[in-house]
């Protein structure tokens, strides 16, 4: 239950972020997406701002604020028809310096990442020969001495041109060397700028978003020892401890971007006249858009019991998960009917409407696709047996 005073500010929360997302404006994104440009401007207000830094605490000079806060920041920005994609990561990357961290480490980095001073927008998990099996994934740090070298290969880690530090995941021990398979990953802070050219590498890919993903490569590339993110061997641990967080921020981005389309398209249908009347006079107009709404308000309840649960710190994988879940298909639906509304227009890019449909697509898969979900709640909540 949120108090009437916490729903106030929330809604306070959410003018100012629309105040400042509409200084931009749709032409901004449209712009950006042509070229595949980043919108370094627009990042740059918002960590000004304090919003980007929301979730790290005042103590190391964030705006510290809790979690529903923060996913009404990322689903404002959505639904004004911004790309929160862009700069999403820092809000949950943080969180595993914030809790796995030494005191030494939070001191370097959070008051830096919440200035501005130093981005936080990257983590490189995902591998292009193991995917979703994340506890087989290759890439190797080898202690020697002070330093970790670092050998293997990542794909579609977002944001690494314009990040300064990288959260890694990488085995330090091989998998059929530990009890469990969880076991022998550790993480690590990496600082991209420096490591460029010097055993690190990447290649942006090419996509159907404008996401700036790429393909890192690590060729005995030296890691400083005291940049290793909590124990060693434990690293999975930091890395699963951020995903609530994270999976109940993009569900918020999915709300966003749900009631984006459903603003979009109920406004069209009352203007667009055709046979003498509005489109939304017709009921095969109306209907859908009204069960879009029906869906995304149903996906948003959900996110709020996530992000309330979390903040108590309940265990809330399950909901957190069917958040994600929920929301990304719930804002997927709401942009095929904002779509099929608009009718040809909707593929016209100046409605803006295809390029948020591509964006909010991206969430059925990343950062966890919908079966691996479905796999979790089967085994782990419903207690059927495990899949794979
Ligand atoms: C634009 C973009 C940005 C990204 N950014 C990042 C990033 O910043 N950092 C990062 O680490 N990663 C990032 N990712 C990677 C993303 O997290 C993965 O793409 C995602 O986890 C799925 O992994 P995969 O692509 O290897 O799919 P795979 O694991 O190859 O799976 C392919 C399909 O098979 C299904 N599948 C696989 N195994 C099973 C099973 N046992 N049962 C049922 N279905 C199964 C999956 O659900 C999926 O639909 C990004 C991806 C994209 C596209």
């Amino acid at each position: 239950m949120i108090a009437p005073a916490r729903r106030a500010e929330i809604s306070d929360i959410k003018s100012a972020v629309r105040a400042l997302c509409d200084t931009f404006g749709e032409e901004y994104w449209r712009e950006l997406d042509k070229d595949r440009g980043y919108p370094t401007d627009f990042v740059h207000e918002l960590t000004a701002k304090g919003f980007l830094g929301a979730l790290i605490p005042s103590a190391y000079g964030g705006s510290g604020l809790q979690l529903l806060e923060a996913a009404a920041i990322m689903e404002e920005i959505s639904r004004s028809g911004a790309h929160a994609g862009a700069c999403h990561a820092q809000m949950y990357v943080m969180g595993s310096i914030l809790r796995h961290g030494s005191e030494a480490q939070k001191q370097q980095y959070l008051p830096k990442v919440a200035s501005g001073e130093l981005r936080l927008q990257c983590f490189g998990v995902t591998e292009p020969n193991t995917g979703t099996d994340t506890t087989n994934l290759k890439t190797f740090a080898r202690r020697d001495g002070d330093v970790y070298r670092v050998t293997g290969q990542k794909v579609w880690i977002s944001r690494v041109e314009h990040s300064d530090l990288m959260v890694l995941l990488a085995r330090t021990t091989p998998r059929d060397q530990v009890a469990r398979k969880t076991q022998g990953m550790s993480a690590f802070i990496v600082d991209l700028k420096a490591s460029l050219g010097k055993g690190f590498a990447y290649q942006p890919i090419p996509s159907t978003i404008n996401h700036h993903s790429c393909q890192l490569f690590f060729d005995d590339m030296e890691v400083p020892s005291e940049n290793l993110l909590g124990t060693e061997g434990e690293g999975f641990r930091v890395i699963l401890d951020g995903m609530n967080a994270e999976r109940i921020l993009i569900a918020a981005e999915c709300v966003g971007d749900g009631r984006y389309f459903v603003d979009k398209a109920s406004a069209y249908a009352k203007e667009r006249m055709v046979f003498d009347r509005p489109i939304g006079q017709n009921q095969g107009v109306q209907f859908p858009i009204a069960r879009a709404y029906a869906d995304i308000e149903a996906a948003a309840l959900m996110v709020e019991k996530a992000a309330l649960m979390f903040e108590e710190n309940q265990p809330c994988g399950a909901e957190a998960n069917m958040a994600k879940l929920l929301a990304s298909e719930a804002s997927w639906k709401a942009g095929d009917v904002a779509l099929q509304t608009h009718g040809g227009f909707g593929f016209a890019t100046e409605y803006h409407i295809e390029r948020k449909l591509r964006e909010t697509r991206l969430y059925q898969i990343a950062p966890i696709s919908t079966n691996l979900i479905l796999s979790f709640l089967g085994e782990h909540v419903l207690g059927m047996p495990r899949s794979f």
